[in-house]
């Protein structure tokens, strides 16, 4: 065996993209999941969306192998997700530390250790897989930048550059259009659909429900447990919104039909989107203060 190569996990791309058995997770007093179970075919594109703390992230991390559910089982391709190589995983903005001193070029090629194992210098092919990534994103000006000094929208494009170069099969993104204008998320969401045309299954994690619902085929529901997963207009519906919303939602009954209040707001300050149900008059969106994960400590 080659010293420092990653041992291949057995894969079976026949096999559901991913499956999650009455999954699990606890953080010492929370429950960040509870009893979820889930099948993903290869290809679909999924809206994970849900209130502040309803577990989106602890998904990601649970299908990415970083966190291992406390029951339950997860397996991708079959596989369980530990080093899994086929999941690209694209956290938060706001945990990543920007002022970290590595180059978009840095970046991109660490998507490649999968595939070249630490310890061993890129090869020529590796170094050509990166520069066609940038190309793709429409980053390779940007090549010796530092990471830092991009604006939001072209992190994320780094990002999606460093999936397409370790050649996922898997992509989980965790809120990428939050902060970004539209012109910006304009452009990660064609991006997305480019990786997923060529047969990459993608979740993304939103707490825009309008857009979860135009841009994607099928959204899950989220608050600790499932609450539901289908098409859009299968899974809001006022009951539905109302299970994973609770208390932060209220349908009042008005002279003009039905109208939606919510007094949360989402992470980036920004109000929280709510779809007008058909039955319903268009939203009334009272943002107050964000609710962040405070004392939020590395995944074990
Ligand atoms: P979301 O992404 O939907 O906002 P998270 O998965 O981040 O939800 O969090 C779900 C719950 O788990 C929250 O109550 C959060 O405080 C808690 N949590 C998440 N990660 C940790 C951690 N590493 N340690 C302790 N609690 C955590």
């Amino acid at each position: 065996m080659l010293s420092g190569h990653k041992r291949a996990v057995p894969h079976d791309a026949a096999l559901p993209a991913i499956e999650l058995e009455n999954v699990s997770v606890r953080y010492d007093q929370t429950l960040a999941l509870e009893n979820i179970t889930l099948r993903l075919p290869r290809g679909a594109r999924v809206a994970v969306v849900g209130p502040n703390g309803a577990g989106k992230s602890t998904l990601f991390h649970v299908i990415a192998g970083v966190v291992r559910p406390t029951e339950g089982q997860v397996r991708i391709y079959g596989s369980g997700p530990g080093g899994h190589i086929c999941v690209g995983y694209v956290p938060q903005r706001k945990v990543i530390d920007w002022d970290f001193p590595v180059t978009v070029t840095d970046v991109v090629m660490m998507g490649r250790v999968g595939k070249m194992g630490f310890f061993r210098w890129p090869t020529r092919h590796d170094r050509e897989v990166v520069r066609a990534a940038l190309d793709e994103v429409g980053m390779s000006a940007f090549a010796n930048r530092q990471i830092g000094e991009l604006s939001g929208g072209q992190q994320q494009r780094v990002f999606l550059a460093r999936v397409l170069a370790q050649e996922a099969e898997l992509l989980l993104m965790d809120e990428p259009l939050t902060g970004l204008d539209m012109p910006s998320q304009e452009v990660i969401l064609s991006l997305i659909d480019r990786i997923q045309a060529q047969g990459v299954t993608v979740m993304v994690a939103s707490h825009d429900l309008n857009q979860a619902s135009e841009q994607f085929p099928a959204m899950l529901l989220l608050n600790r447990r499932l609450i539901a997963f289908g098409p859009p207009q299968q899974v809001l519906t006022t009951a539905n919104l109302l299970a994973a919303y609770g208390g932060q939602m209220h349908i009042v009954r008005t002279g003009d039909g039905e109208v939606m209040l919510t007094d949360t707001c989402c992470s980036g300050g920004t109000a929280l989107a709510l779809p007008s149900l058909n039955h319903t008059a268009a939203p009334v969106v009272q943002p107050v203060v964000q609710e962040t994960v405070e004392g939020m400590r590395p995944p074990r």
